[in-house]
């Protein structure tokens, strides 16, 4: 693809109302006009919604600067922009907010909402608020906040640090790529609340291909790609619907192309992605041989469901992607009595998530068997206990001072379950020798990738070349060590 496609009827008349100036196009009349999908072409045209109330509890938000009124702008105006953003916000925290139980976020009862931060392809959640940002690329200006996928990832990062605050110290590849990917899945998943999205993406999720639902955030990945064409995905900025499997990511190497599996989190991530949409398109044919939009809305609830269910559950351990799997699938069996048993298994086995023999005999059984089952995962669907763990480095290992460097890992622990115990025994490594190593590599990832601030007094060689709002964690004096401490989610080009 050479460029945005203008290929969209409406578009193009968005193009020309948008030099027009922004005046609301009707009287408002208790709408607003919000993007469905991602901006770029492949979009269906904008969608007149009911006004978003961002102050509604429990999961309340708010954009910064002036309140815009409500109406229905053209797009490429600021006022769009603003509605589109707020549409989305809502729209995705409204799916989360009855799954995840929770009354606040990580930052307070508000989370604040920053549509336009300064320049960069870029968006974070930080603590503080989600961010969002411009930049010119190819003779255009694109807004991450304009984007429903990307502001729904960020979404997602909020909404999973509300729900398990614990991942966010967490110093291992496959945590870190986790919150990635349960960025992604919130884009999907907040896109699928509408009617029309559900009408479009059918057929694709039924018969498992490539689609507008699967591809995220096609215009940044536009951009991205004007400057650093092999960055990202050729239609998108990662798409759901990819051919990874899970290796071992302390393996990986720091970097490779958008085609090819690395160790940095965004690449990473892709991999539990993909088995998502997996388990999306599976969990749909057992739902029906003849699915309808319908049917597809409850799939996306069941598995929304799901995935609070087994990331509450879930220690969190190096091996975070196989326990995560693994207590969907109990979870499943908890909540439903293991009626998508077989398209979760075949999806996370598929990927080698979890290894096939952790889950030999429990899909063909009978249903004595599957209640007892759905008895006994209910009985394990606890939240672990936490135990911190600090492991300790060299500084001088990753170009500063002569001290050591503290890194703070929570490690959980809970009783094994049956899934677990089949996988615990496949990774017997799985102790604090391997979770050190785990974690020294993520470090390395870390640095070989310009992600930690240094200040000079704390012996950086030479400073980072990226933006400070583009650094994940910084160094900060401890006593007599330094001590690595996260930052932020940040969601642009890696
Ligand atoms: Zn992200």
């Amino acid at each position: 693809m050479a460029g945005p496609r203008h290929t969209n009827g409406a578009r193009k008349r968005s193009t020309s109302a948008a030099r027009s100036g922004g005046h609301r196009a009707a009287a408002g009349n208790g709408t607003v006009r919000a993007w469905q999908d991602d901006p770029l072409g492949y979009a269906p045209p904008p969608l007149d919604r009911p006004i978003p109330n961002l102050a509604l509890a429990p999961l309340k938000l708010r954009i910064k600067g002036t309140k815009v009124p409500s109406g229905a702008y053209a797009p490429g105006t600021a006022q769009f922009r603003y509605w589109a953003a707020a549409e989305a916000l809502r729209r995705g925290a409204d799916f989360w907010a009855p799954l995840l139980g929770v009354h606040r976020w990580q930052p307070g009862a508000v989370l604040r909402v920053g549509l336009d931060e300064g320049d960069d392809l870029n968006a974070y959640y930080d603590r503080s608020e989600l961010a969002f940002f411009h930049s010119s690329a190819g003779g255009k200006t694109v807004y991450s906040g304009e984007s429903p996928d990307v502001v729904c990832h960020e979404l997602g990062h909020a909404c999973l640090d509300a729900h398990r605050p614990e991942l966010w110290d967490a110093p291992f590849i496959e945590a870190g790529a986790f919150h990635e990917s349960f960025g992604d899945m919130s884009a999907i998943l907040s896109a699928l609340q509408l009617t029309t999205v559900r009408g479009s993406a059918l057929a694709a999720v039924k018969r498992h291909r490539s689609s507008e639902l699967s591809r995220l955030a096609e215009q940044l990945g536009w951009a991205i790609r004007q400057t650093a064409p092999a960055a990202v995905d050729p239609d998108c900025l990662r798409n759901a619907y990819n051919p990874f499997h899970y290796v071992d990511p302390n393996t990986l190497p720091d970097s490779a192309p958008a085609n090819r599996l690395c160790a940095e989190v965004h690449s990473f991530s892709r991999v539990f992605t993909g088995a998502f949409y997996d388990a999306l398109s599976g969990m749909l044919r057992i739902r029906s041989s003849k699915p309808s939009a319908a049917d597809l809305a409850t799939v996306a609830a069941d598995l929304g469901r799901l995935l609070v269910d087994a990331t509450g559950a879930a220690p969190v351990v190096p091996s975070y992607f196989a326990q995560v799997a693994a207590h969907l699938i109990d979870a499943d069996a908890a909540r439903f009595g293991g009626k998508y048993r077989s398209a979760l298994v075949k999806a996370f086995v598929g990927r080698k998530i979890i290894p096939q023999t952790a889950v030999d005999g429990v899909v063909a059984v009978t249903a004595e068997t599957r209640r007892e089952a759905a008895k006994f995962a209910a009985a394990r669907m606890v939240r672990p206990a936490p135990r911190i763990v600090t492991f300790q480095f060299s500084a001088k290992d990753f170009g500063l001072g002569d001290r050591p460097l503290h890194v703070d890992a929570p490690i959980e622990q809970k009783p094994a379950h049956t899934l677990s115990v089949a996988i615990t025994q496949e990774r017997p490594h799985e102790d604090d020798g391997a979770a050190h190593a785990s974690a020294r590599r993520f470090v390395e990832v870390l640095f070989a990738h310009h992600r930690v601030a240094v200040e000079p007094q704390h012996g950086a060689r030479s400073a980072s070349p990226e933006a400070p709002h583009r650094h994940t964690h910084a160094v900060v004096a401890k006593g007599g060590a330094l001590k690595l401490v996260r930052r932020r989610f940040d969601c642009g080009r890696g």
